[in-house]
């Protein structure tokens, strides 16, 4: 029987979460993403924990710019997607979608999740249920497309679809109540997104964090997971889900409250 993963989460920067992981068997312990250097070693000392590895998302500066820091305070070792090594220096374990590596004797898998960057991976925990998904997926919300294209997008995303319902998503940023005015104005008749408007005003109002959220709940309200639903509620079912996926996207890009 493996022990079970712990999670500590705590926000960083101006709207990143951090998330510090750890096998309690073995002490082994990773930094997922290393947003604010400071903020991770004040957190795991904070915790009694010692940050071994390093498990970046993908290579822009809020997730992976405090790599460094950590090495060099903690000799931690950094495992990051073996597509963006242009990008992220020193890595020491190389990682694509499908590896499967494990944190002391807890397995994760990597799952591939480009759109947002090229590279860009998730860490998925089969026994604790839980994802990190970096950049890719939000609460009510998805990852800019800057390198990949909506259809390398909607695959990304519909590769997370494929986790059990009840798995917990832990997204990089509090970014759900901006992304709640978008699904409203998207899918407005939505009963799901309707009751979950009022806690996630209920949780803001109170600075509470709407992360982790789950896949059913994503998978029910989320307007990018729905594109195609939401596309045939329209009309407009000629298209390629895809398609639906990333005219919403654009949609959002356009969007301003
Ligand atoms: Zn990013």
């Amino acid at each position: 029987m493996p022990s079970s993963l712990q999670i500590h989460m705590f926000p960083c920067l101006s709207d990143n979460y951090g998330f510090i992981v750890r096998d309690p068997e073995s002490g082994a312990c990773a930094a997922i993403d290393t947003p604010d250097p400071e903020v991770y070693l004040v957190e795991a000392r904070k915790q009694g924990w010692n940050i071994s590895e390093i498990w970046n998302t993908h290579w822009h500066a809020d997730h992976a710019g405090g790599n460094g820091a950590i090495r060099a305070a903690t000799g931690a070792q950094v495992f990051a997607p073996r597509d963006e090594n242009s990008r992220i220096p020193d890595i020491d374990h190389e990682l694509s979608g499908g590896n499967r590596l494990f944190l002391g004797g807890i397995e994760a898998q990597v799952i591939a999740t480009p759109g947002h960057t090229l590279g860009h991976i998730s860490f998925y925990f089969p026994t604790a249920k839980a994802a990190f998904v970096g950049d890719c997926l939000f609460a009510l919300g998805c990852g800019r497309l800057f390198e990949g294209d909506g259809r390398m997008m909607w695959d990304s995303l519909s590769r997370l679809a494929t986790l059990p319902d009840d798995t917990k998503i832990y997204c990089a940023h509090e970014y759900t109540a901006s992304n709640l005015a978008f699904a409203l104005r998207v899918d407005p008749l939505n009963p799901a997104l309707l009751a979950r408007a009022d806690e996630i005003r209920a949780r803001r109002d109170q600075d509470l964090p709407t992360v982790p959220t789950t896949l059913a709940l994503e998978k029910a309200t989320n307007p990018f997971l729905r594109a195609p639903e939401i596309a045939r509620a329209l009309g407009e079912d000629q298209r390629a889900d895809w398609e639906a996926f990333a005219e919403i996207r654009i949609m959002k890009d356009g969007f301003r409250g």
